[in-house]
């Protein structure tokens, strides 16, 4: 059954679709829907382009400027007053009154009648994904770049590469011509803010403000709207998780296999081995279009990791691999054997037990995203 589903859901990748169903009536569909879209997705070469460098900051110029303690790490423990965002596992159930999010409604709107298994949909953090098969997503950060994302387009689809771009606001509206490229070769464009600014130090307002500009300029440049955004330096706090995904619908994308290419001395090697070093299945990878020698590490790590057996994907087709994964391993499952009744244990008043048997009661955990 596995390998089913995972066949199908290549044949998704290369009809450029990343929805993917499993239950019976929806594979069907899939079938039926994958005879009419199989197609290769049309290709729009644009002319490269030369324009003035962006004014925006790269993460490696302003990284060293910033000062530590007001970075909040995806590490670092949230402050006691932030709201829990919970992440069931695939078990979870979701309240029937409850409406999924923007993003799962999406997901779900090809066949609205079919039922949803159980889809872990509150995790609406990712720094990697739980996948069966050896697919990964390579991001890109801080474009477009006009000297370097147009060659690295080209890479990319000399490869059938699709991508994840998230870019800057400032940067779209400088060059949205090399945002319709990218959307237009079929990767994904996504929302890295307006002016790449440490997000935690920042009221509703400009928090809101700086997203919802590089939303808005994006879907201006390319006419497709972004599902998910990174905070630049990966730094975010736990209740503007929650009011980003209210507010826009999007799922904070941070990574788990970084290559420090931001860093100088920059060195296209390191790059390659860092990211050949540290990726697996399921993994999402950090490196940013701005560096030349980012970009001229691609060629070598994007064939080393195809050679490895890895398939690429974009931030949302991993994503919706993993929540089909699960919702499969929930609708797979056998039926739980019914359990024998416990052994009745007396019980005792608390009065009578000594105060050394009871536990304190512990602080709610938040939760925390590896890093
Ligand atoms: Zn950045």
């Amino acid at each position: 059954m596995g390998t089913i589903l995972w066949t199908l859901w290549n044949f998704d990748i290369l009809a450029g679709n990343a929805v993917f169903s499993c239950s019976t009536a929806r594979v069907n569909f899939r079938l039926f829907r994958l005879s009419l879209l199989a197609a290769a997705m049309p290709l729009v070469a644009a002319a490269d382009i030369k324009l003035p460098d962006a004014a925006a900051p790269t993460e490696a110029a302003a990284k060293p400027t910033l000062p530590p303690a007001a970075i909040t790490p995806v590490t670092a423990t949230p402050p006691a007053a932030a709201p829990v965002v919970p992440v069931p596992g695939p078990s979870a159930a979701v309240p029937a009154s409850s409406e999924p999010p923007l993003e799962i409604r999406r997901a779900i709107a090809v066949d609205e009648k079919a039922p949803v298994v159980s889809p872990p949909v509150s995790k609406i953090v990712f720094t990697r994904c739980e996948v069966p098969a050896p697919v990964i997503a390579i991001t890109f950060d801080d474009g477009p770049n006009p000297d370097h994302t147009p060659r690295l387009l080209d890479m990319l689809k000399a490869r059938n590469i699709k991508a994840t771009f998230f870019m800057v606001g400032r940067c779209v509206v400088t060059w949205p011509h090399i945002v319709k490229r990218i959307a237009d070769e079929g990767h994904e464009v996504a929302n890295h803010s307006w002016s790449h600014p440490l997000l935690t130090s920042l009221g509703n307002t400009s928090l809101d403000s700086q997203l919802q500009k590089t939303h808005d300029a994006i879907i201006k440049a390319c006419g497709k709207a972004p599902l998910h955004y990174r905070p630049p330096y990966g730094a975010i706090g736990m209740s503007q998780r929650k009011r980003i995904h209210e507010k826009l619908g999007y799922s904070t994308i941070l990574w788990d296999v970084d290559p420090l290419d931001w860093k100088t001395p920059r060195n296209s090697k390191k790059v390659e081995d860092r990211i050949l070093a540290n990726t697996k299945s399921g993994s999402i990878i950090l490196t940013h279009d701005i560096h030349g020698t980012t970009v001229d590490a691609m060629p070598a790590t994007l064939d080393a990791l195809i050679a490895r057996g890895y398939q690429f994907a974009t931030v949302s087709q991993l994503i919706e691999l993993e929540r089909e994964t699960a919702s499969t391993v929930v609708a797979t499952a056998p039926a739980p054997v019914p359990l024998t009744p416990e052994p009745t244990i007396p019980v005792v008043p608390m009065s009578t037990l000594p105060p050394e048997t009871v536990a304190p009661a512990q602080p709610a955990k938040a939760v925390s995203v590896d890093e």
